[in-house]
């Protein structure tokens, strides 16, 4: 490890850096007159991450066509902790917290700097609870399969914040408000998870069959667009009014409370689009969420249709 990357290093562990240091770094974070986008992106299988498919092609899209970030903040559904932390080692290691895949995926490394001075911002910018800076956990398969396709340079650097698994999804809603500053000062704020995603259900035999859903997840998933587009934010937060299926689309919260994230940050300047709007053996969504003041102008397969209507053969 360097010297300047070392003193940084024990800065983070300490939970301080010099004062000088952060003042510099935050003035030259000039506040930016459009902000950055906010994506919740259905990451699915972690071999999404080493294949050249139409999830991943998105991806790359994506990273082709929204302006390039200062940092990445992401809310990935695989960092549960109790309380609310946020890495800040200089060099976070990549997390292969996945079992039984091929070598080639053990394999993949991306090597993504951290930035103390950011977790620093990020800690400071949360005032409703206290957000420790965290030196042991890296970046999970929910933020490197993504970004590897986004980024695949691993040349902005990436942070995590972590879901407090034991609170309510209304106080992760308000949460995410509290991080509207940090989309003025560039910084990407990324929710990773997956609307529908009950895998003790998984139709394993129709892994490669394009699209396949059962009925109740289509029905799911088409009422979390609807209640997207209409920003019906409380119907999502309180998603168990939703239908008698909600249970099924969401047996635990973990892989939709980053898109309570996504929403928690959308103003009215926003506008919505969708991509990746596919299932995946049966129980798998990955719908994806763009939200941007912009509207989206790349080539992903976007569809934005503000009706009452939707149905599964508009949307699917
Ligand atoms: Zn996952």
């Amino acid at each position: 490890m360097k010297r300047l990357e070392f003193i940084k290093y024990m800065a983070g562990v300490t939970g301080m850096i010099g004062l000088g240091s952060f003042k510099q770094f935050t003035d030259d974070l000039p506040i930016q007159e459009q902000s950055m986008p906010v994506l919740f992106i259905g990451h699915g299988s972690p071999m999404n991450a080493i294949e050249n498919n139409a999830f991943s092609l998105a991806w790359q899209q994506l990273g082709k066509t929204i302006p390039k970030p200062k940092a990445v903040l992401c809310v990935s559904a695989h960092w549960l902790t109790q309380g609310t932390y946020v890495t800040a080692m200089p060099l976070p290691k990549t997390i292969h917290d996945f079992g039984g895949f091929p070598k080639a995926l053990f394999d993949v490394q991306y090597p993504a700097p951290g930035q103390v001075e950011m977790a620093t911002l990020v800690k400071n910018t949360i005032h409703s609870t206290p957000v420790g800076l965290d030196m042991d956990w890296g970046l999970d398969h929910g933020t490197w399969s993504i970004l590897k396709h986004i980024y695949p340079l691993a040349d902005v650097p990436v942070l995590q914040l972590s879901i407090d698994f034991k609170q309510p999804t209304s106080y992760h809603y308000q949460l995410a408000k509290e991080l509207a500053a940090l989309r003025k000062k560039g910084v990407l704020i990324i929710g990773s998870g997956n609307m529908v995603h009950n895998l003790a259900n998984i139709a394993w035999d129709k892994f490669s069959v394009d699209n396949y859903a059962y009925d109740w997840a289509i029905e799911m998933n088409t009422l979390f667009k609807q209640n997207i587009l209409r920003k019906n934010h409380q119907a999502l937060v309180n998603y168990n009014g939703l239908s008698k299926y909600a249970s099924l689309a969401i047996p635990t919260p973990d892989h939709y409370i980053p898109l309570l994230y996504t929403l928690g940050l959308q103003t009215d300047k926003d506008q919505i689009a969708f991509f990746n709007d596919q299932y995946v053996a049966g129980s798998l969504s990955m719908t994806s969420v763009y939200i941007g003041e912009q509207a989206f102008t790349g080539t992903l397969p976007v569809i934005v249709k503000p009706t009452d209507s939707i149905s599964k053969d508009t949307l699917i």
